[in-house]
């Protein structure tokens, strides 16, 4: 059955024809085109130091591909943007399924979501520029992203800081004449690693001063190749380097950029980072999901496996094995209607119009992949820790997404803060008045009131 054929019936109506073909035509091309190159992939990456100087031949190889098959720059939805391919967040999420389906979080996903520039941190970076940029910043850094000619890094996070609390950033921002003076260290900064990455995306602090904690930061434009820069070290995930991508972790001494090199102004910074993240964290959600799917495939491959039985039956014919499957069914069904819902509540509003839907797509989609994930891992024995399947790598990846982009705590306090406050005095008056009214109603019926 095509992909289109699966679209759940609640979002088939907000799905256009044209997004349809395009669904299945993805499909397609992961199926046939970027899985197969997963292993020629970290095979051309090779081994040690070449591991940051390489980029596979087959990458491009697919991404000519990808062009031509008009697979390119999907994630930039028409509604906000004129530059991408004409989707909607809900029929982009659709497709972004399909791109986590390889092994989409280990290094080799970027074989497939780079084959067609729709990867992170390149999609937030090129939405900030379309959004917030000036003409020029748009003309010099915007355009040959887009192209997918290069590649960029957005440095927030900093390792002396807890920094899921941005207003705490120390990162120095400072004016000298035309000039603004950068001073500090950022880790965790992904994409720097790549030879291809020629643009940061700083924020840091220009005015520590300001009254207001959510006005002291902003965000500035840094060629890569700009002196003062040190690329100290790249980061690992649980062992894995993530090459040629990577998370960098950088130390800037005296850098000097332009003032025309701003975003927006002094002070916005808050304002772009909240605008970068929207459609970004439901893109992710949406590539989890094909994660778990591929994740589930993996499960039902091995609990059917001929040749390893255990007391006499397959796996499949054990009770718990058949609860797993069923169970990673609905929780992976019911997690894509979340995120699904997001964008099109993004698509008729805006991101900041459906805050809490992206809130709960980016907390529940992680959780429920990696408990799939971990069920499939158990499926296969110690076969599922090693590199025999792409589960280890998997699990790997998707359990950073619990804390990348703010960890769930912090998402879930905001969540939690604004139901309550919203709600909080309505639901007391509702239940008061219920309650007065089942009194009125044993009272007139010859009852005692059941409440003092
Ligand atoms: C794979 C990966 C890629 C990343 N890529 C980037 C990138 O490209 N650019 C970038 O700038 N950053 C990136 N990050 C960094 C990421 O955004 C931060 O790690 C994240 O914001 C958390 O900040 P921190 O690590 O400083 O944790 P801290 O702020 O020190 O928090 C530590 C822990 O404290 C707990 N906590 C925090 N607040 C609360 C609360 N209110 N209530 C209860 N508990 C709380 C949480 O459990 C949290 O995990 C990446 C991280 C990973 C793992």
């Amino acid at each position: 059955m095509p992909a289109s054929a699966n679209i759940p019936p609640l979002a088939l109506p907000f799905v256009s024809e044209r997004a349809k073909r395009t669904l299945d035509l993805v499909e397609e091309f992961v199926e046939k085109d970027c899985i197969p190159a997963d292993e020629l992939f970290q095979a051309q990456l090779g081994e040690g130091e070449t591991r940051w100087k390489t980029i596979p031949t087959v990458l491009e190889e697919l991404k000519a591909k990808a062009r031509q098959l008009g697979l390119w720059n999907m994630f930039l939805p028409r509604n906000h943007f004129s530059q991408g391919a004409g989707f909607s967040n809900l029929e982009y999420g659709l497709m972004a399924e399909y791109l986590g389906r390889s092994r989409t979080a280990s290094e080799v996903r970027l074989v497939l979501v780079g084959a067609t520039n729709n990867s992170a941190p390149d999609t937030g970076n090129m939405e900030v520029l379309a959004k917030y940029g000036s003409e020029e910043q748009k003309r010099q850094w915007l355009a040959p992203l887009l192209d997918g000619k290069i590649r960029s890094a957005f440095l927030m996070t900093e390792p002396d800081i807890a920094s899921s609390d941005a207003t705490n950033i120390q990162f120095s921002i400072r004016r000298e004449g035309h000039e603004y003076v950068l001073d500090g260290s950022k880790w965790w900064s992904s994409g720097a690693g790549d030879p291809r990455c020629k643009i940061y995306i700083v924020m840091g602090k220009t005015d520590g001063s300001h009254p207001d904690p959510y006005r002291q930061q902003s965000v500035i434009l840094v060629p890569a190749d700009t002196p003062g820069i040190t690329v100290n070290r790249m980061l690992s995930v649980y062992g894995y380097d993530d090459a040629p991508h990577g998370h960098g972790h950088l130390t800037f001494n005296n850098v000097r950029v332009p003032e025309s090199n701003l975003v927006l102004g002094e002070g916005r910074g808050f304002e772009i980072i909240q605008g970068r993240l929207g459609p970004g964290r439901i893109h992710h959600a949406m590539r989890t999901i094909g994660a778990a799917e591929r994740a589930l495939e993996w499960l039902i491959a091995r609990v059917n496996d001929e040749r390893k039985k255990t007391f006499g039956k397959q796996l499949s014919e054990h009770g718990v094995i058949l609860e797993w499957i069923a169970r990673s069914r609905m929780e992976i069904d019911a997690a894509r209607l979340v995120v699904l819902n997001a964008a099109i509540k993004i698509d008729q509003r805006n991101a900041k119009g459906a805050l809490k839907e992206i809130a709960q797509a980016k907390v529940l989609v992680p959780s429920m992949a990696l408990t799939v994930i971990d069920r499939a891992i158990q499926a296969y024995g110690a076969a599922g820790v090693c590199q025999d399947t792409p589960l280890a790598n998997l699990w790997a990846q998707i359990r950073t997404l619990r804390i990348a982009d703010g960890p769930d705590e912090v998402h879930l306090q905001q969540m939690g803060r604004r139901e309550n406050n919203a709600r909080k005095d309505e639901v007391a008056a509702r239940l008061r008045r219920q309650r007065e009214e089942a009194d009125l109603l044993l009272v007139a019926n010859g009852f005692k009131k059941s409440h003092l």
